[in-house]
């Protein structure tokens, strides 16, 4: 919460016609987000929230926010959606929660790039582009909620990261336009390389206020589940489809027993005891797939078009972090980790870790590319113990060659598989925010220029 009396209301005067939300219920609301997945984060952030909600339209909005809390000296979290992982947007020094999701126009669609506003929500803009035989090259699993802002401020990758790697790949982001938390707020372009400098800053380098988006070519997807005796046998199955070049496809997933037990909508497609493959397969392509499963002991159990409506249940909502998602429906006892597995032996590593934890771990991998390599990502689940004992399971892996990015902190630097800020990022956020009021907490390493 604010300290001095009386500078909120000078804040909200100087907003002028923006709209603003101060019942305190709404406002809790929108400062959360899904923290709880992380039994740690849950103690730590269920009792914080900002003490304003400000609800931008446009960038002359964005702009106003910025330059009113810059003046009163007040911290500035901005929110999209709200499916972040980790308390990314939750504001921990209390302050004003900056909503973009009404601002969420198309600027325009160009071939095979789209310019958007931050707050458009990402089933949205794949809804306008594929009309035109375009959609975005990827996509969290969160797609139906998550805004294009938070994706790139807060995600990593996701469905479609199987062909084109993840956010930080050069290409991934054509350009981004910010604005800067200063008295007199200054827009910034960032294009190709520069646009990295706002990628999974959790916020706290600009507030992006437009992105500029390379677009793959829509296929017809097809949802496809296939059923194994072993967990082995879907991790090489999932390796020889991700290999497979001619093979489009969005989404290589192998899920280890007994996890697909909580997949109740699915059960027809899970038999008991069997270990999954979910996979996205062109429907041009389903022929060369179904005789690389064929040939590795797969059962083929689902094949069904994507389908994306209200009242339908996609595929992807089975992946990446939904899948974690369909066990704590259930039950709240369980939790997961954020893994990067070596490219030169990522099924081998992954056996030898499974081995080693025995019935702790619920296996899930994501085969994604990575630098330019096939690998894979893991995102276990497993029954939370303690602290400790997660401390200690995230360094048996360390030790084992497998990079964590440990969703079970606030930091950027602690979250980060290479456990310090960005030197881009942190450069670049003396000169968008000196003052150290976007998101503040997050980004530990930054020490604020000036303090009001
Ligand atoms: C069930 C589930 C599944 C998920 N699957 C995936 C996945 O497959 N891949 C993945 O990468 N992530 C995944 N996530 C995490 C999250 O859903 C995504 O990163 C999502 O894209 C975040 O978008 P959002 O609009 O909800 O952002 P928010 O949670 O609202 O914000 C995320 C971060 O971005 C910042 N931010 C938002 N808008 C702006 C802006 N305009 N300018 C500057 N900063 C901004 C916020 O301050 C915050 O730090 C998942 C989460 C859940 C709960």
């Amino acid at each position: 919460m604010l300290d001095r009396p009386g500078r909120l209301e000078s804040l909200i005067r100087d907003l002028g016609d923006v709209p603003v939300v101060t019942d305190p219920l709404r406002v809790r609301k929108k400062s959360r987000d899904f923290f709880w997945y992380s039994p740690v984060l849950n103690e730590q952030l269920k009792d914080v929230a900002g003490d304003v909600l400000v609800e931008a339209r446009n960038e002359q909005d964005v702009i106003a926010t910025a330059a009113a809390c810059a003046r009163h000296g007040v911290p500035l979290t901005v929110r999209g959606g709200g499916t972040g992982n980790y308390g990314q947007c939750v504001p921990l020094q209390g302050g004003v929660v900056l909503d973009m999701m009404a601002f969420d126009t198309i600027e325009w669609h160009r071939g095979d790039v789209v310019r958007a506003a931050p707050g458009i929500r990402l089933n949205k803009l794949d809804e306008a582009l594929r009309p035109n035989g375009w959609e975005s090259r990827m996509h969290p699993s969160t797609k139906r909620t998550a805004s294009l802002g938070g994706f790139i401020a807060g995600g990593s990758g996701g469905v479609g990261s199987v062909t084109w790697g993840g956010l930080v790949e050069p290409g991934n982001i054509t350009a981004a336009r910010v604005v800067t938390v200063e008295p007199e707020p200054r827009i910034i372009e960032l294009r190709a390389d520069a646009a990295q400098k706002i990628n999974r800053a959790y916020g706290t380098t600009g507030i992006i206020t437009a992105l500029e988006m390379p677009l793959a070519a829509a296929y017809r997807w097809i949802d496809v589940v296939v059923a194994f005796d072993s967990i082995a046998e879907a991790l090489r199955c999932g390796e020889a489809v991700a290999h497979a070049d001619g093979v489009a496809k969005k989404l290589v997933t192998p899920i280890g027993a007994p996890l697909p037990r909580w997949f109740t909508p699915l059960k027809d497609a899970a038999p008991e005891g069997a270990s999954l493959l979910l996979c996205m397969i062109a429907e041009g392509s389903l022929e060369p797939f179904r005789d690389i499963v064929r040939t590795r002991g797969g059962r083929i159990t689902h094949e069904q078009l994507t389908a994306e409506e209200p009242g339908q249940v996609p595929l992807y909502e089975y992946t990446w972090n939904h899948t974690t998602l369909q066990v704590l429906k259930t039950d709240r006892s369980y939790t997961y980790l954020q893994l990067l597995y070596p490219a030169a032996n990522a099924v081998e590593t992954a056996l030898k870790m499974i081995e080693k934890f025995g019935d702790e771990l619920m296996p899930h991998f994501e085969f994604i590319r990575f630098g330019g390599r096939m690998t894979m990502s893991g995102l276990p689940v497993l029954r939370y113990e303690s602290r400790e004992r997660l401390w200690e399971i995230i360094a048996l892996y360390e030790a084992n060659g497998v990079m964590v990015a440990n969703p079970h902190v606030v930091t950027l630097e602690d979250g980060s598989r290479h456990k310090r800020a960005n030197a881009d990022q942190l450069g670049f956020k003396r000169e968008v925010d000196p003052a150290g009021l976007l998101n503040p907490g997050k980004m530990r390493s930054y020490v604020p220029v000036t303090v009001s």
